[in-house]
């Protein structure tokens, strides 16, 4: 069996999820020690989150100048627990009816196969950062936590994709959850319903005529939530709630959107007579790499190199790319070859995940040679 499926089998057997990283950070922290690894470290993040493992971070070092970063997440959906991943043919899955944890165990064993074959090629190189994050699945909480003043890399690509290798995922949207409180007056249905006014109308009026689904080619909305009454049917409802999310990968839409949003649910509310409370969050920042940047055009000689064809594209989600562009970090989302995940049916195509390490290495040397092509 090659190495990277070993390496995968046994990541995916550890059982773990989304703040209890513990066995699998355990084996990652053994394997970066055995690749040769320096500086490698596990922060405090698993204290602030109430986990019980922090962010592993290590470095390669390099004989050239320059850095280069590469990352994945160590947690997993869940129905995580007693995987037992097999082949079939061209194909690995999981025989025992839970997810297979590709997504993102493949991204961390595409990683370790990449400076496996880094180390073998004997080739100089840059330095390679290595960052295996926590928590990603409970809204990119190791990404958020970890302190990238230990960074000194430029670009940082997250092995963090469904899809066909050679997919580059090149934007995330911005998000927002938004809410609308409705206020009617309650009063005995039977007796004296003139007397109320009813805050599951209001909310069905206002839902109604709201602007909502595909807004337009980058925007989407959806409320699918919503919550009326006290359970009782004898009186007239004075309260009804609203709940959903809004998605751009334009920010200015996005608060377009929510202006928009507010002032719907007022005036359909003025207009039949309940009072309305509107409130927001924004989610994560979204973010968007051109497609003439170092980071994509970086990838995309890599591609061409493997005879794959580069596909970038916007992804409808976030990742830790998001939090790493934030934090000055150039970076876009890589697919290595799972699909269906978050499913039963999570499954990897072998032949395609057995080049993601290929993909990491040739990335490495591609920065290394030519760093003034790719400079930020
Ligand atoms: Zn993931």
């Amino acid at each position: 069996m090659e190495k990277i499926v070993s390496d995968f089998f046994e990541l995916v057997k550890a059982d773990a999820i989304s703040f209890d990283e513990r066995k699998v950070a355990d084996i990652l922290l053994r394997k970066l020690e055995e690749l040769g690894c320096a500086d490698i470290s596990e922060d405090d993040t698993g204290s602030r989150i109430q986990g019980n493992t922090g962010n592993v971070f290590a470095r390669v070092p390099g004989q050239l100048p320059g850095a280069i970063m590469f990352s994945a997440h160590m947690d997993r959906m869940p129905n995580g627990f007693g995987i037992d991943p097999v082949i079939e043919g061209n194909v690995i899955s999981s025989k025992s009816g839970t997810i297979l944890a590709a997504d993102d165990l493949g991204g961390v064993a595409a990683i370790l196969d990449g400076i496996r074959k880094l180390k073998e090629s004997g080739k100089p190189h840059c330095t390679v950062e290595i960052l295996f994050t926590v928590s990603e699945e409970k809204g990119l909480l190791g990404s958020l936590n970890f302190d990238y003043s230990k960074i000194s890399s430029k670009i940082a690509y997250a092995l963090d994709s469904p899809g066909h290798i050679g997919r580059i995922l090149t934007s995330s949207p911005h998000s927002a959850k938004l809410s609308c409180e409705v206020f009617g007056k309650a009063a005995h249905a039977g007796s004296e319903p003139e007397n109320g006014k009813s805050a599951a109308v209001g909310a069905a009026k206002i839902l109604a005529t709201l602007r909502e689904g595909r807004l337009d080619e980058e925007s989407t909305a959806n409320f699918p939530i919503v919550q009326a009454g006290s359970g009782a049917t004898n009186v007239v409802c004075d309260h009804a709630v609203i709940n959903g999310e809004a998605r751009s990968r334009d920010a200015q839409k996005l608060s377009d959107y929510i202006q928009y949003f507010e002032e719907h649910c007022r005036k359909t509310a003025e207009e039949f007579g309940v009072r309305v409370e509107t409130s927001w969050k924004k989610g994560t920042p979204g973010f968007s790499v051109p497609h003439d940047s170092a980071s994509v055009r970086l990838i995309s000689k890599v591609f061409e190199q493997m005879g794959v064809t580069p596909c970038p594209e916007p992804s409808g989600g976030g990742m830790d790319a998001n939090r790493f562009n934030m934090n000055g970090l150039q970076s876009v989302g890589l697919a290595t070859a799972y699909f269906d995940n978050h499913t039963s049916n999570e499954h990897v195509l072998l032949d395609e995940f057995l080049r993601t390490g290929e993909m990491v290495c040739l990335a490495v040397l591609e920065y290394s040679q030519n760093p003034e092509k790719y400079n930020i």
